[in-house]
Order: C-alpha cells, then structure tokens, then sequence
C-alpha cells in the first residue's frame, strides 16, 4: 500500500502502547478492525450535534438524524452494486444469516458446508441442511454440491466467501451458476471477504448477501443484509415493534415494505453513520489498493512461516492466497502463545476455535492461533509475530 505510514496514522489506536510499555501489533483484524478517525469523528459529530430518532421526529434533528441514516442505504448499494431499498441494517453477519434461515424454514432443504463460522453453521440446525466437505486447501467439495443439488428441492445454498479459519475465497460466479441452474437460491456469508473484496451483487447475482460494519472500520453494532428486492419483499420479518408497520389498528395491521419492515425498534443510528464513514474511507482508498495489499502480506506470510515455522501446520495450506493464516503448534496451547505474544510483545492475535469448531474437527486438528491483517498492517509486524511464535515454541522444545 502507498503511503502505509499515512494511513496507519489515520488510526489512532495504533498510538498506544500497551500495558507492557511495547507498541501496539495488532493482528487480530478477522475477530474486529481498528477504527479511523474519520470514522470516530462521524460517530462523535452524531453524539454530539445529531442525537434524535429516525423516521418519526418531525423536528431539524431528527431530519438530519434520518438523512445520515438512509444516505448510508445509498452508500453501501453503491459499494455493493445493489438498489438502496435491497440493503437492511441489522445488528451483524449473525442476525441477517439467522433472518434469512427462519425465513427458508420449512422451504426445502439446505446445502451449507462443514467450514462455516458457527453463525452460518446453527442456524441451520433445525432444518434439512447437508454439510459439503472441504478439500486440504478448504475449498468446498464440488462434486458434492453437484450431486446434492441434482437431487432437487434445494431451497438454499448459504456458504462464506472467505473462511475466517482458511482464508480460501470460494468461486462465487461458479457457484451461483451451478446453484442457480438448479432453482436454489444462494446466501453468501461476506463478513471476512467484503473488508478487502470489491464485491458487485449485480455480477455475481447472489441472492442474499451478509456482513458486518465492525470488521470494515465501522462500530460494532450494525449489520447489513443484502436481499434482491423480491425476496425480501415477500420474506417474513421475525422482530415486530415501532418502525416495522404503516398503521396498526385493533383489527388490522399493515406492514412496511422491506428494508424497513425488517428494522423493528430503534436502530444503532451512529454505527450506522460511522459505517458510511468507513465505507467512504475504503472507497477513498481504493478497493484495488486494499486487495492487493491484502494479497502482498498474505504472500510475504507465506515466506515468513516456511523460513521461520517450517514445522507448524498451517490450517488449509502455507500457501494460500489470502489470509488470515491458522496455525496449530506442536506442544504448547495456542492460548499460552497468544497471552504471552500479548504480554511480552505487545502482538494481539487470537487463538481457539475462531467460532468454526465443526471445520477443526473435519481436519482433525486442536484448537489453532491465527493471524489476520487488514490494511494497515506492515510486513514487519507480521514478522514480529512469526518469531515471537517460534521465541515459544523453542521454549517448550
Ligand atoms: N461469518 C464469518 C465468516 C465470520 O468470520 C464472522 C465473525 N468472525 C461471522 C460470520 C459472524 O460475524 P458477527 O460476529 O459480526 O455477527
């Protein structure tokens, strides 16, 4: 990336020094992003200047409160390749794959895939879900989706672009070609892949898309669905409440139409408006930029982890195009390695299960510690982490 100590400046989190007196290292940016100070500052001019509630206050402050609300609908449909009225706010990825799971309940069977986040993994629980395999890379297993799917009454095919575990970006042309000649529609779980992924839902033609603001710079607390327009439009909303109708009487209630039967009660107004931020801030620096970046550290870690950790397996492959990198140690708990990474280095990255418990159990391997990066990070921290990891590892040797 052009100009990375301008942009790492932009954040200011980066400043700190953490509570062992080393500067900040922070990889941990598939779990949440570091925030912008465009971003905060959008936050703090609504807390500060805008407080009111959307679409009901008939006053200049609520005016302004919707106006920022609703000209960030236009702003992620333009960053999505949608129609405004295709985007619904919600609170996360979770939320939109719980909506729409409820929504194809009792609608004919699901094919998701056995490397899912666990939020596009239980939502499925209760329905007629076959799980593909995964090949040693975690790409999906092809043959199965073609199988399953010739076996008819598909009703939907929910799978992530990105695997937060992997990294594996799946062919999403191919798939919703293959779904699509079949009659199933297609639910593409975008939260680790839209980050750094320009994605156009009016080329690849999904049907549903989700993801979340907090892991693209925005605040926590605000989700989007993407739905086509007609789906949505006859889709049940499960939250009932204030914003979801056009008149109730005693008799006979009369319902938005979508998005905006789908956002009961007050929504998270300035996480929405600091979305509009971070999507601006993304746009102003160039999707191409940030991809490749992406792609530069993913390439440089690659190199790192064959000179410094040739005997550590790397979850799907050391050679993967893109992040995060999932790596499971021999003799020591991620957990120890993550805490002392952060008490002795000043590196945050995590370690677990990354909420895919089922994908580790398909490979058969032990809980992993991860590293995730996103636009502002350096080849240097990244070999900072690769080290320090090795630094634990000859320790217990
Ligand atoms: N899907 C994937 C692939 C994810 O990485 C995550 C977050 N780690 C989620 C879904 C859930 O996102 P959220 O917690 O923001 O709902």
């Amino acid at each position: 990336m052009k100009n990375i100590k301008g942009i790492r400046a932009q954040f200011p989190i980066l400043e700190r020094v953490t509570p062992t007196g080393k500067p900040l290292i922070y990889l941990d940016s598939a779990a949440t992003a570091l925030k912008p100070q465009c971003v905060i500052d959008a936050v703090t001019d609504v807390l500060t200047n805008r407080t009111a509630n959307i679409h009901r206050s008939v006053h200049f402050l609520g005016d302004e409160a919707t106006e920022l609300y609703e000209s960030t609908r236009d702003i992620v449909a333009a960053f999505i390749g949608s129609e405004a009225n295709e985007i619904v706010f919600l609170r996360n990825t979770t939320e939109g794959l719980n909506l729409v799971a409820k929504a194809f309940s009792g609608k004919g069977r699901i094919i998701s895939s056995v490397g899912e986040h666990h939020s596009n993994y239980l939502p499925w629980q209760e329905h007629d879900v076959h799980r593909l395999s995964l090949d040693d890379n975690g790409d999906i297993n092809w043959f199965e989706l073609e199988q399953e799917l010739s076996q008819g009454d598909v009703a939907l095919v929910s799978l992530a672009h990105s695997s937060n575990v992997t990294g594996y970006m799946l062919d999403l042309e191919k798939l919703v070609n293959m779904c699509h000649s079949s009659g199933a529609k297609v639910m593409i779980d975008g939260a680790q892949s839209i980050p750094h992924t320009q994605i156009d839902v009016a080329k690849i033609q999904c049907d549903f898309l989700v993801f979340s603001g907090h892991k693209l710079g925005a605040p926590s607390g605000v989700g989007v669905l993407f739905g086509k327009a007609e789906l949505l439009e006859e889709m049940d909303y499960w939250l009932h409440g204030g914003s979801t109708v056009e008149s109730v009487t005693q008799h006979s209630i009369e319902a938005k139409n979508s998005p905006w039967k789908f956002e009961a009660g007050t929504p998270a107004i300035e996480s929405v408006v600091g979305l509009q931020a971070a999507i601006l801030f993304l746009l102003d620096l160039g999707m191409d930029n940030v991809e490749s970046h992406f792609k530069s550290l993913s390439e440089y870690t690659s190199i790192c982890l064959r000179e410094n950790l040739p005997l550590v397996n790397v979850i799907g492959g050391i050679d993967k195009l893109q992040g995060p990198f999932s790596l499971t140690l021999p003799g020591i708990s991620p957990h120890i390695v993550a805490r002392g990474l952060s008490d002795r280095y000043g590196i945050c990255l995590r370690s677990g299960f990354h909420c895919a418990q089922p994908l580790h159990d398909f490979y058969n391997v032990g809980a992993s510690i991860r590293l995730s990066f996103w636009l502002y990070n350096t080849k240097d921290e990244i070999e900072q982490a690769i080290k320090g990891v090795a630094n634990f590892i000859n320790l217990v040797k």
